[in-house]
């Protein structure tokens, strides 16, 4: 009898306990994938990431085959139902897969788990997506971390995370498998206009390329990781992000290899850059924790307080944020840095996420389904908990009167305005000690380029006075 391998956000044949699981019992497998954009709700992936899904699904196909066997493609608009289905009509002993932790997955497996098995069909998930789990890591009182040190310490006291397993050389496939849907038939790619057109001169999705550039990271990037990833024009981030949101890689092959690379140069992973970086993959860890504990993240905030500031929800800031013409440069670059490549860089991400929070005043899920829409590594759990962290409405958030001023940032984390200009090129001409505030530059060199859509002194007043009302009506 046949297992049937349900492939979600773990698109990779390394370092996948389900499929390891599924290939040592020796049967025969059917690997699946289904596209349900109705379970979801709200969060069936956006624009960007369904590009990055069409091409991921295309490389685990091609590795697949390598393998022998074939991607089952099917779309519906009830996975649970369609897997039951499948497993059903195939004969299947059972079904495998490894586990999600968004709040609908988490609703939809447990109750397909019990319809499985009573339909005499066995069901068993396992971890691929995490270095632990989330209900793992507990403070010694047994309670889940509410910051992030705290966190790190729990999960670092677990000691290390699992070694990753091989891929399999051989998936032996069905005798007779069902037929498949055609991945060019799903429309993952935007077609009229093709907004995506410059995605590929940034990406290649795929587990290959996965891996290649966390070498090339290691290789290259992650001794000057701790002060260079501030920098938005150093090539000191590993861009890793949309690869582990479609599981290309894995949490636990990024920590090991990172270990690995420290220990061939003699050199301690747990301290400077290397322990940082391994940190910030903890930050993800960390995020799923809150989404898992606090499943109303992405929609309401922590501290409910929060829920009576005085949003500014006209059309106009929210439309020239998401443009990239709010007329601040640091915030205009990052936003046609998301638009254009599917990306940004987190100190970017921070600044632009607080610019629409503190100095519109607009509300943090407007700009979260934003991301949601055009992000490449969209990810529930990451998304929902910055989000609420730059609001100053979640557990570990930044306090609400730090409200970053978008001309230092600027200053200070692109000095000599290579990334601002690159993303914003009515601001070449602008001498440097303008460039993120060109209001103020003499002789209107940037006369293409608008002008701030908010008194940036003001508008900081303004938040902290309804911040501080928010305190008193308490
Ligand atoms: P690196 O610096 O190379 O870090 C390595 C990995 O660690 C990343 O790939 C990522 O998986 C993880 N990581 C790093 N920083 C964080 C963080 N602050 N929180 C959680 N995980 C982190 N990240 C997403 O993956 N998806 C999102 O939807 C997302 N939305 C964000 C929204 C806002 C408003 C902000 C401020 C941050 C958001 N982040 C999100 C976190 C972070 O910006 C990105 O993970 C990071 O920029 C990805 O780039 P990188 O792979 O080069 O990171």
């Amino acid at each position: 009898k046949p297992i049937l391998l349900w492939f979600r956000q773990d698109l990779r044949l390394s370092d996948n306990p389900a499929l390891t699981a599924a290939v040592a019992s020796g049967a025969r497998v059917l690997p699946v994938y289904v596209l349900d954009d109705k379970t979801p709700g709200h969060w069936a992936p956006g624009g960007a990431a369904r590009w990055w899904l069409h091409h991921s699904l295309a490389s685990l196909g091609r590795d697949l085959e390598q393998c022998g066997n074939r991607l089952h493609l099917v779309s519906s608009d009830n996975a649970a139902e369609t897997i039951r289905e499948l497993a059903k009509s195939t004969g299947a002993a059972a079904v495998y897969w490894n586990r999600c932790y968004e709040p609908f997955a988490i609703e939809r497996d447990t109750e397909l788990k019990s319809a499985l098995k009573a339909d005499g069909i066995e069901a068993e998930s396992f971890n691929a997506s995490l270095l632990f789990e989330p209900w793992e890591v507990k403070t010694k009182s047994g309670t889940p971390p509410k910051v992030f040190s705290p966190y790190w310490r729990a999960l670092r006291a677990l000691g290390e995370p699992e070694a990753p397993e091989p891929a399999p050389e051989r998936v032996a496939p069905l005798k007779a498998a069902p037929a498949s849907e055609k991945l060019e038939d799903w429309d993952l790619l935007p077609t009229k206009p093709d907004w995506a057109v410059g995605f590929h001169d940034h990406w290649t999705p795929g587990e290959t390329s996965a891996q290649v550039r966390l070498d090339r990271f290691l290789e290259t990037a992650l001794d000057d990781y701790k002060e260079g990833r501030n920098f938005p024009a150093k090539p000191n981030v590993s861009r890793l992000s949309p690869h582990l949101h479609f599981g290309e890689i894995g949490p636990r092959q990024v920590w090991h290899r990172t270990v690995a690379h420290c220990h061939a140069a003699d050199r301690n992973p747990f301290a400077g850059s290397a322990e940082h970086f391994l940190k910030e993959l903890v930050w993800r860890e960390f995020s799923y924790s809150l989404l898992y504990h606090n499943p109303d993240l992405p929609e309401a905030c922590l501290r409910p307080e929060f829920e009576n500031f005085p949003w500014d929800s006209s059309e106009k800031p929210l439309s020239a944020w998401q443009r990239g013409k709010t007329g601040i440069p640091i915030v205009d670059a990052g936003m046609r840095e998301l638009w254009q490549t599917g990306y940004m860089h987190n100190r970017v991400r921070m600044i632009c996420a607080s610019f629409l929070i503190k100095h519109l005043m607009v509300d943090w899920r407007a700009g979260e389904a934003w991301f949601w829409d055009t992000l490449l590594d969209a990810d529930l759990a990451s998304n929902s908990a910055s989000w609420q962290w730059v609001a100053g409405s979640g557990a570990d958030a930044a306090p609400y009167f730090r409200i970053f001023n978008p001309v230092l940032q600027g200053e200070k984390f692109d000095p000599d305005g290579t990334y601002t200009r690159r993303w914003v090129p009515e601001l070449a001409d602008v001498p440097d000690r303008y460039l993120q505030k060109p209001w103020e530059a003499p002789g209107n060199p940037a006369p293409d380029y608008p002008a701030p859509i908010v008194d940036l002194a003001e508008g900081r007043e303004r938040a902290l006075a309804a911040y501080q009302d928010l305190g008193e009506a308490e």
